[in-house]
């Protein structure tokens, strides 16, 4: 890592976005910095200031900022005047982008979906697959989970378990029932058994759902991780039941838990996926929904939008596809980098006797209250990183270091982590005094 000057502690002039930005405005708020380059897994102030980044735009930017390989591809597209926008017409750039996925990732994990480019940003893949399963099913009823996150479209958002999320509805959120997530009510409850018999109850008053949207790994809902048994009991349930599994990788996808799908190696296929974050590798707005072609039952511009396919995120997907995926060790290097994160947040836990969630390249470690965890992130920030929260109150700080993220400066970030927290709560052991102290080494300072 070379030397790094310590962030200055200088507050941007935020006249212009108090006067014109609306107030829904949120990150901006805990990181008032104005950021104008980004490079890699650093993004840049212009005040000088420089700050690794563990949000990676919310697992959009699993590949860093303006990869080399990605930035090229573009560029090279834009000086060829290369179509931007096109509908849905055929274009170079989206046979090129399908053929890649067909090739470097469904093939060779045995999966045959038909893809449907949605308006670009996730929910928009989400609301693709709900009504693609209320259509295929003729039913009405989602079951979705405690703490899932979907987005913020009506019908991605009556799937949202959050109430202040749900609060900005206005209108009744209906035609979900959420459902308990894996492990809800503790270690010794099944939820997914709890569910079934419920199925299977005539008199339940749990009417035939048309679909099961789950995340394996819950992203904004606190990184609650279900276990392989417990998905493939959600898997059979569906197909018993008459409904489509619906997996939302939006943000486990795209390698954050370590292969291209959350789900690899599990033991199930979902009826539909939901891809958006990092699938266009460069942090552009690109969604897509996967379904078994059985299910396309689609008439020609049924579903429609006018950003259906951006083709520069064709473009930069594709570069990500052939640059990442076409060579397993990728998938490896991320499996190995996650089990140092899984290390050094299993140390902190341990020493501060708290617990960490999730898995792969996707966790974080639970301090227990938003307002510690704000002040442990509010703390990183000061000391040049960036990382937010997660869960119902905010209790969880979330990791989400770039994937590509070289060991030396992942464990330097991890450092002012340990040392954020070892400031904030006191160890178990009484006599470890090694955290908290005055002559602190925290930040990116060499
Ligand atoms: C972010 C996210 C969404 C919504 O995506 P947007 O691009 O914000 O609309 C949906 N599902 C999951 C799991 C997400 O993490």
């Amino acid at each position: 890592m070379t030397s790094t000057p310590k962030p200055s502690a200088k507050t941007p002039d935020t006249k212009i976005y108090e006067r014109r930005e609306s107030g829904v405005r949120s990150y901006s708020r805990s990181m008032p910095r104005q950021f104008n380059k980004a490079q890699g897994v650093w993004m840049h102030g212009n005040d000088g200031s420089r700050y690794l980044d563990f949000l990676s735009g919310c697992s959009s930017l699993n590949y860093g900022h303006n990869h080399p390989a990605l930035k090229q591809a573009l560029m090279d597209y834009i000086a060829a005047d290369g179509v931007t926008h096109a509908l849905d017409l055929y274009t170079d750039a989206k046979a090129e982008f399908l053929a890649t996925l067909e090739d470097v990732i469904l093939k060779p994990r045995g999966l045959d979906y038909r893809a449907m480019f949605t308006g670009p940003t996730g929910t928009n893949a989400v609301e693709a697959a709900i009504k693609l399963a209320r259509k295929v099913t003729g039913r009405e009823t989602v079951i979705a989970f405690t703490n899932g996150f979907h987005g913020m479209t009506l019908g991605a958002l009556a799937c949202t378990g959050n109430a202040g999320k749900r609060g900005g509805a206005g209108v009744p959120l209906s035609h979900v029932s959420h459902e308990p997530y894996d492990g809800y009510y503790g270690p010794d409850v099944d939820t997914a058994d709890l569910l079934e018999q419920r199925l299977e109850d005539p008199s339940s008053g749990l009417d035939a759902p048309a679909a099961f949207l789950v995340e394996t790994v819950q992203g904004e809902g606190g990184l609650n991780a279900a276990s392989p048994e417990w998905l493939r009991k959600i898997a059979a349930l569906a197909k018993k039941h008459g409904a489509l599994m619906i997996v939302d990788d939006i943000q486990a996808g795209c390698g954050r838990t370590g292969g291209f799908f959350s789900f690899e190696d599990m033991g199930f296929k979902p009826d539909i996926v939901t891809l958006a974050k990092s699938l266009s590798g460069m942090g552009l707005p690109f969604a897509l929904t996967l379904f078994r072609p059985e299910l396309d039952v689609w008439s020609p511009g049924e579903h429609n939008g006018t950003f259906r396919g951006n083709n520069h995120a064709f473009v930069t997907a594709t570069a990500a596809l052939k640059e990442f995926w076409a060579d397993p060790k990728f998938a490896e290097d991320v499996a190995r980098r996650g089990r140092i994160l899984e290390e050094r947040l299993d140390k902190m836990a341990k020493r501060h006797g708290l617990s960490t969630r999730g898995r792969g390249m996707m966790r974080g470690i639970n301090v227990e209250t938003g307002e510690i965890a704000d002040k442990i992130t509010g703390t990183c920030f000061d000391e040049g990183l960036i990382i937010e929260t997660s869960g119902a109150h905010g209790e969880i700080v979330k990791v989400l270091a770039p994937l590509v993220i070289d060991d030396e400066t992942f464990n330097a970030g991890l450092d002012i982590l340990e040392e954020a927290i070892a400031e904030t709560i006191a160890p178990v052991d009484a006599s470890d005094t090694t955290g908290a102290k005055a002559d602190s080494k925290l930040g990116l300072a060499a």
